[in-house]
């Protein structure tokens, strides 16, 4: 059975909850393994993830995966949040360095993931998951440099990776092999994007580095008046990648859900996942 997945924000109010629970509603049939709830830049979100978080894990029959970055940092504050999770019975973490926001400009005590990977795997008692990046993280000058710090991490202890979104299947298929030739063997769980808004996928697709495929594109600017067609296009797209995804191999999919239970939901009925 493959380990399928979904992610959430931390709503900022309460009509954001009132829609995230519609959302984890929406999203519970299908019985996904777990909901990672993202940890802002810098810290911002700290209080939010947390009581997203314990929402998850005392209101739903689904389990809550906290993601926490470690950028701006010290190692008594996360020793903290690790106690606190510790404490509410949360049994894996998705480990990131994070990005600073416009105008923190304090690096810290931890300066990139494989830090914080050694720092929880030394604290113990989570399954430790990381960030990978078939498509190259966006400050890599190089991807063998980047293939070698994605390797830190997994010394340092992860137990499982999960990618940055792509739509390049052959990126991903590449970036497993280069890996597999390195003898790290761990489960790299493939990231998807479903696309609910173009315009905003394109926004996301700068900053993170992801590539949009020029068929995808200009499909996309082809219904740009047509929203209901662009949406169809989206789901069919995405779906084809996620069954060539699970056919090639792919461990699990983790599903970045943007707090919308649709598309997800379309396309993992069309996969008969769930
Ligand atoms: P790292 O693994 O530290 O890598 C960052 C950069 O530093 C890379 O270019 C890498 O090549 C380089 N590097 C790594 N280690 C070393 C080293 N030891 N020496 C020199 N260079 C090194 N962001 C959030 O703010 N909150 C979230 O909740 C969040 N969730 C995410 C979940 C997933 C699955 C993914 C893929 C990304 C997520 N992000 C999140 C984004 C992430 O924080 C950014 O991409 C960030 O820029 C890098 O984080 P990282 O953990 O990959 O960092």
């Amino acid at each position: 059975m493959k380990e399928c997945s979904i992610e959430f924000f931390p709503p900022k109010n309460a009509a954001g909850e009132a829609r995230l629970r519609e959302t984890i509603e929406g999203l519970l049939p299908l019985k996904p393994s777990f909901a990672s709830v993202t940890f802002g830049a810098g810290g911002s979100t700290r209080e939010r993830t947390f009581d997203t978080v314990r929402m998850i894990s005392q209101d739903y029959p689904l389990e809550a995966v906290p993601h926490l970055s470690c950028i701006a940092s010290t190692r008594e504050g996360i020793r903290e949040i690790l106690e606190n999770y510790r404490a509410q019975g949360i049994g894996r973490i998705v480990a990131l360095r994070g990005d600073l926001l416009p105008g923190m400009d304090t690096p810290g005590e931890f300066r990139h993931a494989n830090e914080l990977v050694a720092f929880i795997k030394d604290f113990g008692g989570f399954e430790i998951h990381v960030a990978a990046y078939p498509e190259m993280h966006p400050e890599s000058p190089e991807p063998v440099i980047d293939l070698e710090n994605f390797i830190r991490k997994t010394r340092a202890g992860a137990d499982v990776a999960i990618t940055q979104y792509f739509y390049n299947n052959n990126a991903y298929y590449q970036f497993v092999e280069d890996l597999r030739r390195r003898d790290v063997d761990i489960p790299v769980v493939a990231g998807v994007m479903p696309i609910a808004s173009y315009e905003q996928i394109a926004r996301f697709s700068k900053l993170c580095g992801a590539e949009i495929p020029r068929f995808i594109h200009v499909r996309m600017e082809a219904y740009a008046d047509d929203p209901a067609s662009q949406r169809a296009f989206g789901i069919e797209v995405v779906t084809r990648q996620c069954e060539d995804l699970l056919r090639q191999g792919a461990p699990g999919l983790h599903f970045y859900t943007l707090n919308q239970a649709e598309p997800t939901a379309t396309i993992w009925r069309n996969l008969g996942l769930g």
